[in-house]
């Protein structure tokens, strides 16, 4: 993301806001003593709320999404039955809350007081305190602006939800950005099978597909390169951040020295490696640009500082979703697994953005019936199916 773009869209923001900006004083759980203190004149601030959307996670977690048009600064207390939220220096705003059924939320109020802005949250049941270091602060992307995103569950000692609640409510209204990158390319080849097949050109053939099976359900898609052409690893990731990417596909095929050893992986970025072979893979494949495993110094500023922050969880914890998504997928589809567990981390270079995504080994070209399964057209349309399952299944909206 560029600094500049950055800043300006911010000013860009704040511009519109004062001149458009409809004022919401609706009152919730506070004296009316406190009320008649509420201001009457809209407040100016340098930030904004935009939306305001409740919906349903796994294990019983109800996911409470803030967002705003600038980085939200937030405090948080608990008053029985309610969660406040207090954004400084921000003003109210936003369409009525969408609140999905099913959650812990019984309504949300904004309540401006001076510059500082209450977002209360009635509850039906008193939740367990969350922990700050669990609240994600998601940057700019596709249709989104930042986002203050609190899972939660009922109870005060953390977990004992309840389960089995209703899907979470998706807009597919948005286009969503995927952002497809077909690995190694030009003098590159990545690894090459017993039969002479190239990494580079089956990622590129089920890149193609791929992007022609998204595209066709409503998503944007672009892919890192079209052809046969080399790319840097930090280029690739760079094209993510350009895009506003939602989500960032690095798509491979491995190899191992044992030719019996075969089955797809799925991978997401970590500075400690998961395990000895994820270890080695992530020199394999960052070794294309000399990229040691724990080297920042080739991405650009903005993206070193965004990695160094908050957001590197949240993008974490994003892509993990995912992985674990696109896990399942390729199983219920029968593609045979690589021994182990289901997602592994390890610190790809490629994957080093602010883009939640997944390094994807669509399986092992040094095994021979895996070989001919990556070059048949039949097996990279399962696997793009596969995917396609994965990404329709994804929350996107966080
Ligand atoms: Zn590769």
């Amino acid at each position: 993301m560029c600094l500049l773009v950055f800043y300006t869209k911010i000013w860009y923001n704040n511009a519109v806001m004062k001149v458009s900006r409809r004022t919401v004083l609706k009152v919730s759980g506070f004296s009316v003593a406190a009320i008649t203190m509420l201001p009457r004149v809209a407040f100016a601030g340098r930030n904004s709320v935009l939306s305001l959307r409740t919906g349903n996670q796994p294990n019983g977690k109800t996911r409470l999404v803030i967002e705003t048009s600038a980085r939200p600064s937030y405090d948080i207390s608990y008053p029985q039955n309610q969660m406040v939220i207090s954004l400084s220096n921000t003003a109210a705003g936003g369409e009525s809350p969408k609140l999905a059924s099913g959650t812990l939320v019984k309504n949300v109020n904004q309540i401006q007081i001076g510059d500082k802005l209450n977002v209360v949250v009635d509850l039906k049941r008193n939740i367990a305190p969350i922990d700050r270091s669990q609240v994600m602060i998601l940057s700019p992307n596709g249709d989104n602006e930042y986002r203050l995103v609190f899972d939660f569950v009922a109870g005060s000692g953390g977990g004992g939800a309840e389960t089995g609640t209703a899907a979470a409510t998706k807009t597919q209204t948005k286009k969503y950005v995927v952002v497809i990158d077909a690995g190694h390319g030009g003098k590159d080849p990545g690894c090459i099978g017993k039969d002479g097949t190239k990494e580079k050109v089956v990622v590129l053939s089920v890149a193609r597909k791929l992007k022609k099976e998204l595209d066709a359900i409503g998503f944007k898609t672009y892919l890192t390169r079209s052809d046969d052409t080399f790319l840097k690893l930090a280029d690739r990731a760079e094209i993510a951040e350009k895009r506003h990417a939602d989500l960032f596909l690095s798509l491979h095929a491995n190899a191992n020295p044992s030719r019996e050893t075969r089955g797809y992986s799925v991978y997401t970025l970590s500075e400690k490696a998961s395990d000895e072979e994820a270890q080695k893979l992530a020199e394999t494949e960052n070794a294309v640009d000399k990229i040691g495993v724990t080297g920042f110094s080739e991405f650009s500023k903005e993206i070193r500082v965004a990695l160094s922050s908050l957001q590197q969880r949240a993008v974490a914890e994003l892509s993990e979703e995912y992985a674990s998504d696109c896990a399942s997928a390729m199983d219920s589809a029968s593609i045979d697994r690589l021994p182990g567990p289901s997602i592994r981390h390890a610190p790809f270079a490629v994957l080093r953005s602010t883009v939640p995504g997944a390094l994807i080994e669509l399986g092992h070209l040094s095994n021979a019936k895996e070989e001919k399964l990556l070059k048949s057209d039949a097996h990279q349309n399962k696997l793009v199916r596969a995917i396609v399952k994965s990404v329709k299944n994804y929350n996107f909206d966080v």
